[in-house]
């Protein structure tokens, strides 16, 4: 399948611009995070504004709770790297001292800013700068009307019911600049309250399971809730709702759209195999020194550590540079082909190094680079797989030895 494709097609969205980063449409789908410092703290919040983007955010919100907070916002949009929304919940003054502090898109809970004049009023002033709004439905606080109407409860009828009555308001004025969440604490509600938001307007879509806890439950309903609804071709950007750092909100964003295909791989993608009783090393371990090892570095590719050279080169033949264990040494290989062998306890300074060249040269050159080493590896490799296979046999984890002596307690 090719970049940008999931197994349904997206939905089609209208555009909006949030600073310089589009949204909708054909627009790559965006990662966002929220800074956790106050925003009157200017270089504290914009300190944190650059970490979020260096860990793949494209867009970040700040909370505008105070006016001291719009005054932040005011020193910190010139400065920020990526767009900067205000997050705006009660107070609609909060809202114009935003605009006026110049970010490039406000959220609105329309739960809490309930007066329609005060909702028409923000819709006009943002009209008029040209900013967008976005209409943050969350089902933990839903208008109080609504709920009574939807029988005491949150229901995906009662969100998007909240979404439409907002877009009511800002119809009135013209205003038309918007993206929508509904987001809740339930997987299945909020799933539920997308698709039906997904078929009732054209809006940008903007994901995510609120409140959904510290790791690894809250990643898990996270991804659940945001990968299911992007599977199915809805959605145009995304923010995880995690208990942690920040940091890990943008990490896991950008790591699901590149894990779906959807946005282009920046990162490593290290892949491991599970292990068992084959495992020449401890994979675990091994396989957390080479993540420690690549860091933050901007290799984009596939790299695999196998527990096993019986096994291994052969189960991680796509991925692009691999190691695997036998017999105290690392059998590297590129695309599936060995190309050296290293001692077992530089295994993960080869990898690193080998993936850097890759990167820097190119897979032909690592072949080239090879070519003296090559035929010598692929012996050895086969060597090692033989005595492996020799020493444990092909039922490694002597299950039917097991299954003969109970045959004999039978
Ligand atoms: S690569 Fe080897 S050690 Fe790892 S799971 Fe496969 S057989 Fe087991």
């Amino acid at each position: 399948m090719e970049l940008g494709q999931s197994s349904h097609p997206r939905r089609k969205t209208r555009q909006i611009m949030v600073g310089d980063v589009p949204v909708g449409g054909d627009a790559p789908i965006t990662v966002q995070s929220m800074t956790i410092t106050k925003t009157a703290d200017a270089e504290g919040t914009l300190q944190q504004v650059y970490d979020l983007a260096m860990a793949g955010c494209d867009i970040v919100r700040c909370t505008c709770n105070e006016i001291e907070a719009a005054e932040g916002l005011a020193r910190i949009v010139p400065r920020s790297p990526v767009p900067i929304v205000a997050d705006v919940h009660h107070n609609h003054r909060m809202a114009l001292a935003a605009l006026e502090a110049g970010v490039h898109c406000l959220r609105l809970n329309p739960g809490n800013i309930r007066k329609p004049e005060h909702i028409k009023l923000v819709a006009q002033e943002a009209r008029d700068r040209g900013v967008p709004i976005r209409i943050g439905v969350n089902g933990g606080s839903l208008h109080p009307d609504l709920y009574k109407r939807h029988g005491g409860k949150v229901t995906p009828e009662a969100m998007v019911e909240s979404a439409l009555m907002e877009l009511a308001y800002f119809d009135e004025v013209g205003f038309e600049d918007v993206k929508i969440s509904v987001k809740a604490s339930s997987v299945p509600l909020m799933i539920e309250a997308y698709r039906q938001l997904s078929d009732a307007v054209d809006h940008p879509l903007h994901l995510g399971v609120t409140e959904a806890g510290p790791m690894p439950g809250g990643l898990i309903k996270a991804t659940a809730g945001i990968a299911t609804l992007l599977a199915e071709g809805i959605g145009d950007t995304i923010r995880y709702s995690l208990t942690a750092d920040p940091i890990e909100e943008a990490r896991a964003g950008r790591a699901l759209l590149e894990a779906m295909g959807l946005r282009e791989r920046k990162n490593i993608d290290l892949i491991a195999c599970p292990s068992c009783g084959r495992a020449e090393i401890d994979v675990i371990e091994v396989a957390r020194q080479a993540q420690e090892a690549f860091g933050e570095r901007e290799i984009p590719l596939q790299v695999a550590v196998m527990g096993c050279v019986v096994n291994g080169p052969g189960e991680a033949r796509d991925a692009d540079l691999g190691i695997a264990a036998g017999n105290k040494k690392g059998h590297l290989f590129v695309r599936g082909q060995n190309v050296a062998v290293v001692p077992e306890d530089q295994m993960v300074d080869a990898l690193v190094e080998w993936a850097t060249f890759i990167n820097d040269h190119g897979l032909d050159a690592a072949f080239e680079r090879a070519r003296s080493t090559r035929e010598q590896a692929r012996r050895e490799a086969e060597r090692d797989r033989a005595a492996l296979v020799g020493a444990h046999g092909d039922d490694v984890n002597e299950s039917e030895q097991r299954v003969e002596l109970i045959r004999k307690l039978g």
